[in-house]
């Protein structure tokens, strides 16, 4: 017997998702409401470049496509902050050797489209939007966009990859009896603007580390793109002193960046051009529960879109096709029961990683620049260098492991709490005694 899934959404979870499927002997059929990405000129600024880092490797390496995403990743070992007078301080991530690396989302996701359709099982149908579904019997109602042509399909599994705003779970999962759900738009948007390469094709900023520009409430970001570009973003508030809601004409946003960003300003050209060129979009994060129902289930930003802070939404998405594929393994694919461990298991990893998440926007907002921050940072690298086993940072945890994320947010808060409360003994000069105190308390 043909065993059969269709996955909606061909985006970076329903790409990578679909090769396991495929390798696992599924025929499976993707049904995707955009265009096809690899027909379409993807311009750097447009498609924003993420960062991807251990979690996210681990699951490309299972589906075997690392070595093709290697090609086009630029490593990242540290953050280079510039302060409003130009100054540069590189922090590194972590070890020795360790890196998060910048990955074009268009590129990434073309490699990903082609081996589930060339090496594997699969079909992906472009401008074919998912606009009903029946979540125990496992029917799936498709609209060709082109010809407005409406059909049903239907398998022994359906999933749910069509992001944030997922009609899986709009139509499926929100109209079924005590689905918990939650919507929380948070105070800030983002823009984007693309800062060019050099003449040359040489890179204006240092090209191996992803660049900061904090500014308390507000900052700016910019990540290499493998052209020399780079994709940078404003995160800002809406409304308020120093929102978007201030820079409403061409003279202010000008000001604003001659002002605050002194050394990006001077490198970029046709600010103002760029400006425009990029949406002011929204963030949110979306909690809910249950993730499955009879034959259907909810994977990546569908079941726990977070706010981009911690670099790990798409990290977090493919985790969950690791997560489903161990489970489609050990339960011999009876897809009750790996349902029912995934969204047991997984669910408080969704909750935790949208908690870190926003954490590490006040980090990256508020504290990045902070003397006691850096000096808890400082100390903390020394004891993990030292005591690898005992003293993991938390953004190491995160970033560069595969510890739980609920796992690593309660490590995280327990070494937070210790680390503070030394510090506020001891002072920021005496770190010897902190780091024995640290390391005392967490023995305990
Ligand atoms: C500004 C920003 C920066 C980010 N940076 C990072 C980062 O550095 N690192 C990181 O790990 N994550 C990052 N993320 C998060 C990451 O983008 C998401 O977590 C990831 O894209 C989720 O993948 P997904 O496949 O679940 O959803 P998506 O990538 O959104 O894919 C969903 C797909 O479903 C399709 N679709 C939607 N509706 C339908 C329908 N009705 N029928 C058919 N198809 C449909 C869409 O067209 C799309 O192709 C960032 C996010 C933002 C907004």
């Amino acid at each position: 017997m043909e065993k059969k899934a269709i996955v909606i959404g061909a985006g970076l979870a329903g790409s990578l998702w679909s090769i396991y499927l495929a390798k696992a002997g599924y025929k499976v059929t993707v049904y995707e409401r955009r265009k096809n990405i690899r027909d379409v000129e993807i311009s750097a600024g447009k498609s924003i470049n993420l960062a991807l880092s251990t979690r996210g490797w681990k699951a490309l390496e299972g589906a075997g496509i690392k070595q093709e995403v290697e090609e086009i990743a630029i490593p990242m070992p540290g953050r280079m902050m510039h302060s409003v007078d130009g100054e540069l301080t590189f922090q590194p991530y972590g070890q020795e050797g360790q890196a998060i690396y910048s990955v074009s989302r268009g590129h990434l996701n073309a490699i990903m489209m082609n081996l589930a359709e060339e090496k594997g099982n699969a079909n992906i149908f472009y401008e074919h939007k998912c606009v009903g579904v029946n979540l125990e019997e496992g029917k799936v109602t498709i609209q060709n966009t082109q010809t407005k042509e409406v059909f049903e399909d239907e398998a022994d599994v359906v999933f749910g990859a069509d992001g944030a705003f997922s009609s899986v779970r709009y139509k499926g999962f929100q109209k079924t009896n005590r689905f918990d759900y939650l919507q929380d738009f948070i105070d800030d948007g983002y823009k984007e603007l693309l800062l060019p390469a050099n003449e040359d094709g040489s890179y204006k900023l240092e090209k191996n580390a992803l660049h900061i520009w904090p500014r308390g409430r507000f900052m700016l970001i910019a990540l290499p793109n493998e052209d020399g570009s780079f994709t940078c973003t404003l995160f800002m508030p809406f409304e308020g002193e120093n929102s978007f809601e201030t820079l409403t004409t061409d003279e202010k946003v000008d000001q604003f960046f001659k002002d605050t960003f002194p050394d990006f300003y001077a490198i970029m050209p046709n600010l103002i051009e760029n400006w425009h060129a990029h949406p002011l979009s929204s963030l949110c994060i979306i909690r809910c529960y249950p993730w499955t129902k009879g034959k259907t289930a909810l994977l990546g930003d569908a079941c726990h879109a977070t706010v981009p802070f911690y670099g790990q939404g798409m990290n977090a998405s493919f985790e969950d096709c690791t997560v489903l594929n161990d489970l489609m393994i050990k339960h011999n694919e009876n897809w009750k029961e790996v349902f029912k461990e995934y969204q047991e298991t997984r669910k408080k990893d969704g909750d935790a990683l949208q908690d870190l998440s926003l954490h590490n926007y006040y980090v990256m907002r508020d504290y990045v620049a902070d003397p006691t921050f850096l000096f808890q940072k400082k100390i903390e690298a020394k004891l993990s260098g030292k005591y690898p086993d005992e003293w993991m940072p938390l953004y190491s945890q995160v970033t560069f492991s595969h510890i739980p994320y609920s796992k690593a947010w309660e490590v995280g808060q327990k070494q937070d709490e210790i680390m503070k409360k030394a510090i506020e003994v001891h002072g920021l000069s005496d770190e010897k005694k902190i780091e024995d105190e640290a390391l005392l308390s967490i023995r305990k």
